[in-house]
């Protein structure tokens, strides 16, 4: 789906990430290895590569790409692979950052890794994107970036299960002796080497740091939030994979309401709620929100960030909000869906004001934690709750006709079906995903209340995260 543009900022957004990153090493209450900051920061390496593709029209066309390696303290590296017109290497660099410190967070295994092509994906026909993506991921896998062991690419903007199938089978190809070339990649379909729930895995991640978050009663005094999720006005930037899930959940699960939708045409906005399947299907036929019945149109979309409402969600791009609308941001609570929507100097701001940012490395962290199942499952080479569903299943009838034998009474059906159903696979993802958000929240919010000179989550979550990362490398040694 497509996105507004990114402004321009007087720092770059390697620049943002690296200073929030310092600023959170100054609160490190361990003893470091002089030095070890700035290793830490450091990208460790970064290819950049254009070749040629022969597309359908017969013509050569060139493309240009990266793929960096910020971190290998543990391998593989992780992340995604992003198609879109502004890619850039600073920005695979600072996506590739945030992937060591999302990982460090959630202990998703992995070092940090991103990828990207400037490509739009909208002006190619499939067999031309199949021609590409292809190309792209031989020219990765001969230079050592893509391998189930080394560096395991994923979804990310502009890409999909779709491009992942097609990326596992030029490993395959390449390696047709490895055993476990499908763990050369995640996120892909699940009827070739994919797992269930991947795809809605970062909205589903979203939605439930934000309920982790409703279960602080301490952190929702921070912004005089009351009751539950139920009724609270959310406002979300991107319909995309990210945006377009969160905003289903939280509305049909959780009973938020969606007041507004910001698109990279602009935005639509309906006080009493926005419906999410209908304003999916109408921007998948008309390219855009504009024109969506029943709403306020507004063509400038980012005016609607500085909205009236409880819950801000940007799941778009990085640099959204900025010195330029930060004071009229008026959201008390923020969850970055996408990586890097708001800037260093933004984020400054927000603290003073007091707004709740739950960080992307943290809120987004739902695809690579279940990305880290998938790629547990390829290695494995079984579904998980093969092995123990009709197991649990035996055992919950046992306990019913025990309970029937005891009481003398017949147990409920409702209670019978809850003893008696084992996990199967997208049971078992949820929960490993459900575990993983409330884990690093509850890890989160004890560094924020235990440490008073710390005042933001964010700050709060790099401690969490560098803490482990520099346990690693001291132990593990130069
Ligand atoms: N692209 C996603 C991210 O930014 C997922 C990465 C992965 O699953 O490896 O976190």
């Amino acid at each position: 789906m497509s996105i507004p543009a990114i402004p321009t900022t007087n720092i770059s957004f390697l620049e943002s990430v690296d200073r929030m990153v310092s600023r959170a090493f100054q609160y490190l209450d361990m003893e470091l290895t002089p030095g070890l900051e700035d290793h830490i920061k450091a990208c460790h390496t970064v290819l950049q590569i254009q070749f040629p593709v022969k597309l359908t029209d017969g013509r050569i066309h060139v493309f240009k790409g990266w793929r960096a390696v910020h971190s290998n303290h543990r391998l593989p590296v992780k992340g995604g692979i992003r198609y879109a017109l502004h890619v850039n290497q600073d920005e695979v660099e600072a996506l590739a950052a945030l992937m060591t410190y999302k990982c460090a967070l959630v202990d998703a295994p992995f070092g940090g890794s991103k990828g990207g092509l400037i490509l739009d994906p909208k002006k190619y026909n499939d067999e031309d994107m199949e021609r590409i993506t292809r190309r792209f991921a031989r020219e990765l896998i001969e230079k050592g970036y893509i391998s189930p062991g080394g560096n395991v690419p994923a979804p990310d903007m502009g890409t999909g299960p779709r491009e992942m199938a097609w990326i596992a089978d030029v490993y395959k190809d390449l390696h047709p002796h490895e055993i476990n070339y499908f763990a050369c990649v995640t996120g892909k379909p699940v009827t070739n080497g994919g797992i269930r729930g991947r795809v809605e895995a970062t909205g589903r991640g979203v939605q439930y740091a934000i309920r982790e978050f409703f279960r602080h009663p301490k952190d929702m005094k921070l912004i005089n939030f009351t009751g539950g999720i139920e009724g609270k006005r959310v406002v979300i930037q991107g319909l995309g994979n990210v945006g377009y899930h969160a905003a289903k959940f939280l509305a049909q699960e959780d009973g938020a309401k969606i007041i507004a939708i910001i698109e990279w045409d602009g935005a639509i906005i309906n006080e009493a709620g926005l419906p999410i399947e209908p304003v999916r299907q109408y921007i998948n036929e008309n390219k855009g929100v504009k024109g969506f019945p029943n709403a306020t149109y507004i063509e400038d979309g980012r005016l609607a960030l500085e909205l009236e409402c409880d819950i801000l969600i940007p799941a778009a791009l990085e640099s959204q909000i900025t010195s330029e609308n930060v004071d009229n941001i008026k959201a008390p609570l923020i969850v970055e869906g996408a990586n890097g929507p708001v800037t260093y100097a933004a984020d400054e701001k927000l603290r003073l004001k007091g707004t709740v940012v739950l960080p992307d490395f943290y809120a987004n962290a739902g695809g690579v934690t279940v990305s880290y199942f998938e790629w547990i499952k390829n290695l494995s080479r079984i579904r998980f709750g093969r092995m123990q569903r009709r197991q649990d299943e035996y055992r919950g009838q046992a306990i019913v006709r025990a309970l029937e034998k005891l009481t003398g009474q017949e147990v409920p059906e409702e209670i019978r079906l809850e003893l008696s159903t084992g996990a199967d696979e997208l049971a078992l993802v949820r929960s490993g995903l459900d575990d993983t958000m409330r884990t690093a929240y509850q890890e989160i919010s004890e560094v924020f209340h235990s440490r008073s000179e710390i005042t933001d989550f964010r700050t709060a979550a790099f401690v969490v995260a560098l803490r482990k990362i520099a346990r690693t490398y001291m132990e593990m040694g130069i």
